[in-house]
């Protein structure tokens, strides 16, 4: 498990992440939503280690992450950042291969290009990273997260991922939830940042709500998804068709320019 408790975030004062307690189940893909500036990556940052805990607590597998070498917490958990800068020319290929430093495997190229196939990046390995669009680096930096933590190992891990999708068509979105499906079977959870609310909804275990910095609802995708509580989240009108076992869910925001809105807005 993943746990997090009570944890506080502030800037200058103000509050970015206010009373945030979350737990991570190996097994189960976990999604945070939430509007622009919520909070999200924030809260992703101190639950993957990268900015310290100093209100709050955060373990993993009941270990502290305080206790953790950058080496050991590397062997537990994988992190792909919102946004990821290279400073050094590095190709497609040398990127991926970063994961399996990470994950202190030895080098292995049947693993880089089995991962780098499922993401649809080996014919882009021996491109500049610099050069590559921005979907084209999502699926690299995929590819090397997912490199890290490909071989199964006798301990629960967690694969945390802040917007991977963002930049990605229709197509390569739902195939990257389809891997994420995958992955999570091996013992690993998932903690994704999405925005699209379809996404979350049909391919989630458990989805977080979060509001200026505050989770106002987290559970099960049914429970938790509702037109009232993402109205309430995203103050912007919803509606939520669920679905069934042959439909999936579907979740419209409604535009403006519909004339029943200016009754229900009103
Ligand atoms: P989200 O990922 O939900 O869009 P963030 O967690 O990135 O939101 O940011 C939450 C809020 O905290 C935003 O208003 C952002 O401007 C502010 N913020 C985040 N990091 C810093 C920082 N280092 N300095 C000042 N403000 C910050
Ligand atoms: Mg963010």
């Amino acid at each position: 498990m993943l746990q997090a408790n009570d944890i506080h975030f502030c800037i200058r004062n103000m509050p970015i992440v206010d009373q945030a307690s979350v737990s991570l189940a190996p097994g189960e893909l976990t999604v945070i939503l939430g509007p622009n500036g919520a909070g999200k990556s924030t809260l992703f940052k101190i639950l993957s280690g990268e900015i310290p805990c100093k209100y709050g607590n955060v373990a993993y597998n009941g270990s502290p992450i305080t206790g953790f070498s950058p080496k050991n917490l590397a062997l537990v958990r994988a992190v792909m950042p919102q946004h990821s800068y290279l400073s050094f020319p590095f190709k497609a290929l040398e990127v991926v291969e970063l994961g399996l430093l990470s994950g202190g495997n030895s080098f292995r190229q049947d693993l880089v290009e089995e991962v780098m196939t499922e993401t649809h990046t080996w014919h882009l390995k021996d491109k500049l990273y610099g050069n590559l669009s921005g979907g084209e680096k999502q699926r690299v930096q995929l590819a090397r997260v997912l490199t890290q933590i490909w071989d199964k190992k006798p301990f629960p891990r967690y694969l945390l991922l802040d917007e991977p999708t963002s930049s990605m068509d229709i197509a390569l979105q739902h195939h990257v939830l389809k891997i994420i499906h995958k992955i999570k079977k091996r013992n690993i959870g998932v903690l994704a940042i999405l925005h699209d609310l379809n996404l979350a909804a049909n391919y989630a275990d458990k989805v977080i709500l979060l509001k200026k910095g505050r989770i106002l609802y987290q559970g099960a995708v049914k429970d938790v998804m509702t037109a009232t509580n993402l109205e309430k989240i995203f103050e912007h009108p919803i509606q939520v068709f669920s679905g069934s076992e042959d439909s999936p869910i579907i979740i419209q925001s409604i535009p403006f320019i519909q004339n029943h809105l200016e009754t229900k807005l009103a």
